[in-house]
């Protein structure tokens, strides 16, 4: 058979047709044995009349959306490895969020009077001419206070534009960007493991919040779905595995 080598293909083969009847029952079982083997654990067993076909599958994998799992092994369960672990929240259960309350602490102040406390005093920096682009083209300034400043352009300071909107000149060049957004920022310098002084600074404007993710379940999804009795495994396989 000749396929293009360029393209994905999903290649079925015929292993058996057959009436399900008692006396075929060995036959029925030796022709899955062979369609899993080739199928690699997968198998589509499809009706003679209308060809609706059915997934089957020896793994632990939902056939139809393709959503698979490893299988479980203690590990899995533990919030202190990196195989059970949460991925947002590293296996806290918690993590650091910007607080508004602390970035704004005063919204009757300008950005002179340095109303969003992280930008700090204004200098004439890259983040500075960048936010200056910004009040440029939301028609405000350093000296409006910031609760004057329109719902619109604030969301764009603290959260960023999506697109390279914004426009300026650095010595004589020409410069199109987008804007990254204070909390954004502060996330990123949070997260930057490389400035202890940094994720120190950065941590002065966050609160503890319950991670999103795992909701403080502290497990990644997949081990999350195991359950026994609807509760789920958290540490508590190690325990089972160890004694
Ligand atoms: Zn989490």
């Amino acid at each position: 058979m000749q396929a293009d080598r360029y393209k994905v293909h999903d290649i079925e083969a015929v292993i058996d047709r057959l009436q399900v009847v008692e006396d075929r029952k060995e036959r029925l079982s030796t022709s899955l044995q062979t369609a899993l083997k080739m199928g690699n654990g997968l198998v589509l067993v499809a009706k003679n009349d209308d060809h609706e076909a059915f997934p089957y599958s020896k793994h632990l994998m939902d056939a139809e959306t393709g959503l698979s799992y490893e299988e479980p092994s203690p590990n899995a369960f533990s919030f202190n490895s990196p195989y059970g672990m949460c991925p947002t929240c590293t296996g806290l259960g918690y993590v650091n969020k910007v607080d508004m309350e602390k970035v704004i602490p005063d919204d009757t102040k300008s950005i002179n009077e340095q109303g969003i406390v992280p930008f700090g005093e204004v200098r004439d920096n890259w983040m500075f001419q960048q936010i200056r682009a910004v009040a440029k083209k939301y028609k405000f300034s350093f000296t409006t206070p910031v609760k004057a400043i329109s719902k619109e352009a604030l969301d764009v300071l603290l959260h960023g534009s999506k697109e390279e909107q914004f426009k300026m000149q650095v010595n004589g060049n020409n410069y199109e960007f987008a804007f990254e957004g204070l909390v954004n920022l502060l996330d990123r310098w949070y997260n930057d493991t490389s400035s202890e002084k940094i994720r120190q600074w950065a941590e002065e404007f966050m609160t503890v919040d319950t991670c999103n993710t795992c909701q403080g379940a502290r497990l990644k999804t997949e081990s999350l779905h195991f359950k026994i009795a609807e509760k789920i495994l958290q540490n508590f396989l190690i325990w089972i595995w160890g004694h």
